[in-house]
């Protein structure tokens, strides 16, 4: 059977669902995606969850190879390194990367989901069906359950295959998880987060800087912000539910403003409309999800959130969704319409890729909230930057890797390690990069990182 004979459902329209719908559509499948909410291109609908988000490397690589990047890079913010505002009032900026070329992106998620929609529609043979809400599936029957939210009829429908990108809270992965010998574990954090907003300027312009991922870190929690193309900002408070501080103890208005008055000052002055957004916008919940398997023979697969939701700490989520479909377009050049094997050998490639970028966010929480602060952790960031310049077979940073090449996050995660062990070494009793013994450095990576110089291929 030819590609184009065959028709694929996609339950969710959100990132991943509406870029995959692209790159099957350009394979010749017919795909029908299935999407809970109305159409947000006519109706008012938000995106959900954070109203922008960094984008990156491996997503920015899949956007290229659907042809969509220049349009979401015309609508981009870069944002060179993070902006540290400290408790006595200081702000710092720590670059992310080497020199300009590495930096990460701002982008609008409601932007940048309309125009995958805009995109995947673009092929006669995609459709999008919206308020149409998936129940579950029975895999046996390959029969796929739905409600539309409009009229309460209930349906079901049959395809070739089916891919659910329908985020954290998959209907189908639920299905899987009753009838399959499945493994499932969702781990909450004991933080939530807000959305907050410093408006533009009257001119419109930006009231901070407007290339930079700001943070207020504050150990136990913290406020980032996001530049967006209107001059505003969105800010994020990371907190936990419970406790004080906690969301449950600022309960009133005045809570929220002798809070922000203590803790981010600067930041309060920027945000005349605080209260209000903190009382009208809702306390997200914060969670790792992982499973196994991530299919069902041929007949259903799972992908991004819906296999792998990851906490946000360091901005891979969507990006690794859309790493997930970017590789499963390379499994279908590897074996074609053989369903069973391309889900087995995505499966294969980013199971355990999955797993590294869960923990790799989750050990993240810690370096910004805490660590961005602290002298010592900054003098490890430039020595590395150091030691990438001189030995750059070898020796990459570990927030590089991840963000600005396409390393697999599990080899960025060992290696990592192994690097970070060699920093402390060489920075044991030294205050700046320059006072590096240079002859060790040499010697430490060429022991330790040459074993996985195989590995090095995948680095660039
Ligand atoms: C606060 C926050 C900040 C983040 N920041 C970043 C960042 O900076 N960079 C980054 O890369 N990632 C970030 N992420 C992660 C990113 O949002 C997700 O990884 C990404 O949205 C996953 O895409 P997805 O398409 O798999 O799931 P989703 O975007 O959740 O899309 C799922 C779609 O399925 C639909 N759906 C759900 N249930 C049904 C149903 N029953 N029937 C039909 N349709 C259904 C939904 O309506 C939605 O359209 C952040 C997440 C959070 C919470």
């Amino acid at each position: 059977m030819t590609d184009h004979q065959q028709h694929i459902l996609l339950v969710g329209a959100g990132l991943a669902g509406s870029l995959l719908s692209v790159y099957l559509a350009r394979r010749g499948f017919a795909v029908d995606v299935y999407e809970r909410r109305p159409d947000m291109r006519l109706a008012h609908v938000s995106a959900g969850r954070s109203i922008n988000l960094a984008l990156s490397t491996r997503g920015i690589h899949a956007l290229r190879e659907v042809g969509l990047v220049d349009a979401i890079m015309a609508i981009a913010i870069p944002m060179r390194g993070r902006m540290i505002h400290g408790e006595d009032g200081s702000v710092t900026f720590q670059p992310y990367g080497k020199d300009d070329s590495e930096v990460i992106y701002s982008v609008s998620r409601g932007d940048l989901n309309r125009r995958l929609m805009d995109l995947a529609e673009s092929y006669p043979h995609v459709r999008i069906h919206f308020q149409q809400r998936c129940d579950g599936m029975d895999f046996a029957a390959r029969a796929v359950h739905f409600t539309d939210e409009e009229t309460g009829a209930k349906y079901t429908r049959s395809e070739d295959t089916v891919i659910a990108t329908d985020g954290a809270g998959s209907p189908i992965r639920q299905s899987m998880e009753t009838t399959l010998p499945f493994n499932f574990s969702q781990d909450f954090l004991e933080h939530g987060y807000k959305e907050l907003t410093i408006p533009a300027a009257d001119d419109g312009g930006f009231r901070i800087e407007k290339h930079a991922l700001h943070i207020w870190p504050r150990h136990s929690f913290m406020l980032i912000a996001l530049p967006n193309p209107d001059g505003s900002f969105t800010c994020t408070l990371f907190l936990q539910h419970e406790g004080d501080p906690g969301f449950s103890s600022l309960d009133t208005p005045e809570r929220v403003r002798v809070f922000f008055a203590r803790e981010f000052p600067d930041a309060l002055a920027l945000m005349p409309t605080l209260e209000q957004d903190f009382f009208s916008n809702p306390t997200g919940a914060l969670g790792t999800v992982r499973c196994f398997p991530w299919h069902v023979g041929d007949a259903a697969a799972l992908l991004g959130d819906a296999c792998h939701a990851v906490v946000p700490f360091y901005g891979q989520g969507m990006n690794c969704a859309f790493e997930d479909c970017t590789v499963l377009n390379e499994c279908l050049d590897d074996f074609g319409t053989d369903w069973h094997r391309v889900y087995a050998a995505y499966q294969e490639r980013r199971k355990v890729n999955a797993d590294a970028i869960a923990d790799l966010a989750l050990e993240n929480f810690i370096e910004m909230r805490d660590r961005v602060a602290d002298p010592h952790f900054l003098l490890t960031k430039k020595v590395g930057l150091v030691l990438e310049d001189r030995f750059p077979e070898y020796f990459i940073p570990k927030y590089s890797m991840v963000t600005f090449h396409r390393t697999p996050y599990a080899v960025a995660r060992r290696r990592g390690q192994i690097q970070q062990a060699i920093l402390e070494e060489l920075t044991r009793g030294i205050d700046s990069p320059e006072a590096v013994d240079f002859e060790r450095a040499s010697r430490l990576i060429t022991e330790r990182l040459r074993p996985y110089a195989e590995e090095a291929g995948s680095l660039r």
